[in-house]
């Protein structure tokens, strides 16, 4: 039974780092705002995705230098780890985390309902707890920002025991012997990371020829070759046909080039992609339109419905947290320029060439814009640098002389077409190269760029003065 309508400017379904984010935007621009969240505050970049694996990774980090610690001078015996403490750890940090945006949320007067959302109409929705409907509200203006959940192969669900998607994988209640990492984006690339640096046996599979497929090729042979220097086992090129258990063993077929082999893991985590959470959220009492399992929202997240928005993973990929929360804030300050709150002039579409993409495996990877392929088939002549982190003093210093950093130019106007980096701190380092292509600097900039000595970004300017033929240290 339903107590009573609810009534607000916005109503943002989701709070994840899209809908809060929308939320303290839309709210600081004075709408009276509203978010329904049906499990956690934070959505999955907080509580299963984004915070808790960079928790976990660093605990494999640290298992990682307590046994390379003679390179410093350093020695120590009987390392021994505590693997659900590790796991509680990172609860704890998403957990600390989450409660963060519940304070974010008083303060800002933004109401939180607990339930899911549903549309009755375009301008009302219902909210239920338990399948049992609770309220209604009405709002001008809606965002949906429903995220997404791990795609499933038919034939090879999830299960708690032994087939596990990223939930179960974060989760775990004992190392694993050893393990099969289906799919090798930065989630299964990732996983396969932390598990090998907590001493698991790691086979990771991909059916793209190369590892880490959406990164530049010679950055993705590159992770190829360090994984496998850590005893990651790799097949590229394979096709994961079916999985069985035998015994304590999952046994799964795939095929490589034609040839059918057998792999055998205790356990497998299956990294095979995500999917958008269109159903059951009554799209089709509105006018908003999917396609491929997605909600189709133009560059100001608009949809085919005037008042309803979308943002985050539900609109598609690039499946990004940071992606999700820019486009909260496109959206609110859209919604505010519509209801006289906000100048719509300073508003702009998001440049999706400018988002930012890191791996937090060892070696991290990190991306921004076009791969030197992509560059090459959009008919574009260009500028390649390279520089390696072997020639690099504080890379060297660190004891972290494995990697490059890459960058490609248009060689008629001197824009910064794509910049790759594969190495330490690189998802810090990345940075620079986003700034630099959003205020649209050319070689030229960055060759009269200053960069502090000694640093690992000092490679981020030899990269640019190598494309022109005018690098200094190597
Ligand atoms: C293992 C893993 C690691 C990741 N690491 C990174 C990373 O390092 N960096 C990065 O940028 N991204 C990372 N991501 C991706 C990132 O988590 C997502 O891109 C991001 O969370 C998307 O934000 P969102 O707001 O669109 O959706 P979500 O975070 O998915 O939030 C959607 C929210 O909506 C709620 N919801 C859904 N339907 C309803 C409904 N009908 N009513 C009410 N509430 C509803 C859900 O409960 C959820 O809380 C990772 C993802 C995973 C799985």
């Amino acid at each position: 039974m339903t107590s009573h309508t609810k009534k607000f400017d916005l109503c943002i379904i989701g709070a994840g780092p899209g809908g809060y984010v929308a939320a303290i935007r839309a709210a600081q621009l004075g709408l009276k705002v509203g978010i329904v969240e049906a499990n956690h505050l934070g959505g999955i970049c907080l509580n299963w995705g984004c915070i808790p694996t960079k928790a976990l990774l660093k605990s494999s980090e640290v298992n990682h230098l307590l046994h390379n610690l003679d390179s410093f001078g350093f020695s120590a015996e009987k390392i021994k780890f505590d693997f659900t403490k590790i796991i509680e750890r990172s609860r704890i940090v998403s957990k600390r985390l989450s409660t963060g945006i519940s304070g974010l949320m008083k303060k800002n007067k933004i109401e939180v309902i607990d339930g899911f959302g549903k549309f009755l109409d375009s301008k009302k929705i219902s909210i239920s707890k338990d399948g049992k409907e609770f309220t209604q509200i009405e709002a001008t203006y809606f965002i949906i920002a429903t995220g997404a959940r791990a795609r499933v192969i038919p034939g090879m669900e999830p299960n708690a025991e032994n087939i596990w998607t990223y939930r179960e994988a974060m989760t775990a209640k004992a190392l694993p012997q050893s393990l099969l990492v289906v799919g090798s984006g930065a989630i299964g690339s990732e996983f396969a990371s932390f598990y090998r640096n907590m001493g698991s046996e790691v086979t990771l599979i991909e059916m793209a020829e190369n590892i880490l497929p959406v990164e530049d090729e010679e950055i993705s042979k590159l992770a190829r070759k360090s994984f496998e220097k850590q005893g990651i086992k790799i097949h590229a090129s394979a096709l994961l046909k079916s999985l069985k258990k035998d015994k304590d063993e999952m046994v799964a077929t795939i095929e490589i080039g034609g040839k059918i082999e057998e792999l055998k893991a205790e356990k497998v985590i299956m990294a095979v992609g995500i999917v958008a959470n269109v159903e059951n959220i009554g799209l089709e009492k509105t006018k908003v339109k999917t396609d491929k399992g997605r909600i189709v929202a133009n560059g100001y997240l608009e949809t085919a419905e005037a008042n309803i928005f979308a943002i985050g993973d539900v609109v598609g990929a690039p499946w990004l947290a940071h992606k999700a929360s820019h486009e909260g804030v496109i959206a609110a300050e859209k919604i505010a320029s519509k209801l006289g709150k906000y100048d719509a002039k300073k508003i702009h579409p998001i440049k999706v060439e400018n988002i930012p993409g890191c791996t937090y495996s060892m070696p991290q990877i990190a991306s921004v814009g076009l791969t030197e392929k992509k560059a090459i088939a959009a008919g574009k002549k260009i500028k390649v640098g390279r520089f390696p982190y072997a020639a690099n003093g504080k890379a060297i210093a660190a004891g972290e002389s494995e990697g490059l950093i890459k960058v490609i130019f248009d060689e008629k106007t001197g824009e910064l077409l794509g910049a790759h980096l594969i190495g330490a701190e690189v998802t810090e380092m990345i940075q620079g190269y986003v700034i630099a292509k959003q205020a649209e600097l050319t070689e030229e900039d960055l060759m009269h760029t200053i960069f502090a000595h000694p640093t690992m970004s000092e490679m981020m300017h030899e990269a640019a003065l190598d494309a022109y033929g005018k690098v200094i240290h190597f």
